[in-house]
């Protein structure tokens, strides 16, 4: 992972750990490769991450200008340091280097008691579209220190990850309002971002009941029973056929096992069942631009005939 993912990908207030001290015996070892994880993480040494540009509608690079906060930097101000330890009675305490995650001062392995049990450090991103330099984004972590290890966090985006994937929305509005789900369809999303699955997983069930019954109303069907799963059979071929054979396992994850999930499966699970509802969209909005353009076409050719007449 990497900060374009945490850009593009986290959510706010999901937590990252790493562990950058880890105790053997009475003393805590560093682990630099655990810290240079974290500082690509936290991207030290990125200045662009390509993503959406909510105003130019398409992916650009955008630069990126940090200020780092609570960190100290050396006198000639070449780095910055995050101080994890206390100060050693002949020695100043020990500090990491962000730029190669190196140790300066007090060196591991440390006694307890000279490991911080608690400090906290702030990054501000601004970013900037390098299509158009007016198109900013702005995004602040925390790093969190709890004696070894070190928790980042995402603690503030602007524009929100839904307005920077509003474009999405948009595109299938027609699609949505006709059935009634575009609200459902961005709540799933926004409940989704804000760590409440149960209400993600019955926003993406009420789309998937609404394009049922939307298909079953429009072919005139008669049901013999209610059951979803006799509607599921019934309208199957009006799916992309893609996914037409899926449908009976997404419905059943989407109404049953919620409960049963964990917050990590349930967040990687959701992008999976989003993703099925987002084919068929994308295969009414392409059917529709078909007939759009096919009734255009009719009608040119129409014309063209009669002039050749
Ligand atoms: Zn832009």
């Amino acid at each position: 992972m990497n900060i374009q993912d945490v850009f593009n990908n986290e959510s706010l207030y999901s937590k990252k750990e790493f562990k950058l001290f880890v105790l053997e015996g009475d003393k805590y070892n560093y682990d630099e490769d655990a810290a240079k994880e974290m500082f690509k993480y936290i991207g030290i040494k990125n200045n662009k991450i390509v993503t959406l540009c909510n105003k130019c509608n398409k992916e650009f690079p955008f630069d990126i200008d940090k200020r780092l906060i609570g960190f100290f930097d050396d006198m000639n101000h070449t780095t910055s340091y995050m101080s994890v330890t206390r100060n050693f009675s002949n020695a100043p305490g020990g500090r990491i280097d962000i730029k190669n995650g190196h140790i300066w001062g007090g060196m591991p392995p440390y006694p307890k008691a000279f490991l911080n049990e608690y400090g906290k450090w702030y990054i501000e991103y601004q970013l900037t579209c390098t299509n158009d330099s007016s198109h900013r984004y702005f995004m602040v972590i925390s790093i969190e220190q709890r004696l070894g290890t070190f928790i980042v966090k995402k603690i503030g985006q602007d524009p929100s990850m839904l307005s920077v994937h509003d474009f999405d929305f948009e595109k299938y509005k027609e699609q949505l309002t006709k059935i009634n789900a575009y609200e459902d369809y961005k709540k799933a999303d926004l409940s989704n971002a804000e760590h409440f699955y149960v209400g993600a997983y019955a926003y993406l069930r009420r789309i998937f009941e609404k394009m049922l019954n939307n298909y079953i109303k429009e072919n005139n069907i008669t049901l013999k029973d209610d059951h979803v799963e006799t509607k599921i059979k019934a309208v199957k071929d009006c799916f992309d056929s893609r996914i037409k054979d899926l449908l009976k396992n997404l419905y059943s994850i989407l109404s049953k096992s919620i409960h049963e999930l964990n917050e990590e499966q349930s967040k990687e699970y959701y992008q999976y069942l989003k993703a099925i509802i987002d084919i068929q969209l994308e295969f009414e909005y392409t059917e529709n631009e078909k007939n759009k353009q096919s009734k255009q076409l009719n009608s040119i050719l129409n014309k063209i005939v009669n002039e050749i007449k």
